[in-house]
């Protein structure tokens, strides 16, 4: 398997109750998984433990054919080759949309990161656009280059939080077929969560349906709504 996680738990300081209870989750390479579930039911504790952000009571996960996480070891988030793109976009301000997408590029030449900036601008089809700041673009075009940014390093697995909550419905279901469109053409393994039945359709291949932090069923989408 391409991502292996078995068995995390994890509990918040303070807290009576386990956010997450024996999350599990296997991956094929390319792989889209959606998580869904209602606010507060553990969907970012998941990915901020994927990420390395905490340190899980219980579990193990190997990414790639590493191994990052187990009883003994905890590998630091930023040697797990894992990328995320947040709700706001978090894109730097004071950067031009190239400059952001060459953000993460380390150890390749000057040549070789202008190359991949190039390629990703082309990707998402903002080529036009790489001289522009942030605030110089429209709601979807910096989702565009969060995600080319994300893409960039050619992460072994891409996270998604909740990107489109802050899109209008009509940008939405756009930019989601979008999106599918270049995880699939880049064969990016990835995990998507969201609140939004429709979102998880339209992306993934694997549903896991979370609530109270537990799985309570996956599968692919026709499977878990098969009356829709
Ligand atoms: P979701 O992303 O699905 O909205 P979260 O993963 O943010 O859910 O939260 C899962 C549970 O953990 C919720 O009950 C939430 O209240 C709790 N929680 C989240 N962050 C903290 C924290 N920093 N301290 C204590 N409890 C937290
Ligand atoms: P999209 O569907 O990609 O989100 P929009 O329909 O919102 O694009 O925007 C249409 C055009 O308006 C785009 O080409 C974009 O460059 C331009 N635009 C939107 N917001 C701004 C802005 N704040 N400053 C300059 N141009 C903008």
């Amino acid at each position: 398997m391409f991502v292996d996680i078995q068995h995390l738990s994890y509990q918040y300081n303070r807290a009576t109750e386990l956010a997450i209870k024996d999350f599990s989750l296997q991956m094929n390479k390319g792989e889209i998984v959606s998580i869904l579930g209602v606010s507060g039911s553990g969907k970012s504790t998941i990915l901020r433990l994927i990420a390395g952000l905490e340190v899980p009571k219980t579990g193990s996960i190997t990414l790639d054919g590493k191994k990052v996480l187990d009883e003994k070891q905890f590998v630091q988030p930023e040697k797990r080759g894992v990328g995320m793109v947040f709700q706001d976009y978090a894109l730097f301000p004071h950067m031009t949309v190239e400059a952001n997408i060459k953000f993460g590029l380390k150890k390749r030449s000057k040549k070789a990161k202008q190359e991949r900036v190039e390629e990703m601008l082309s990707l998402v089809n903002l080529s036009n656009l790489k001289k522009r700041y942030p605030y110089e673009l429209s709601g979807g075009q910096q989702q565009r280059v969060a995600l080319a940014r994300a893409l960039a390093p050619a992460p072994a697995l891409l996270l998604f939080d909740e990107p489109f909550s802050n899109l209008d419905t009509y940008l939405q279901i756009k930019i989601r077929e979008e999106l599918r469109e270049i995880l699939k053409k880049t064969n990016t393994t990835s995990i998507f969560v969201t609140h939004d039945q429709e979102d998880a359709k339209a992306l993934a291949d694997q549903i896991i349906y979370i609530e109270g932090g537990k799985v309570i069923l996956k599968g692919k989408p026709e499977e878990v709504f098969p009356y829709q």
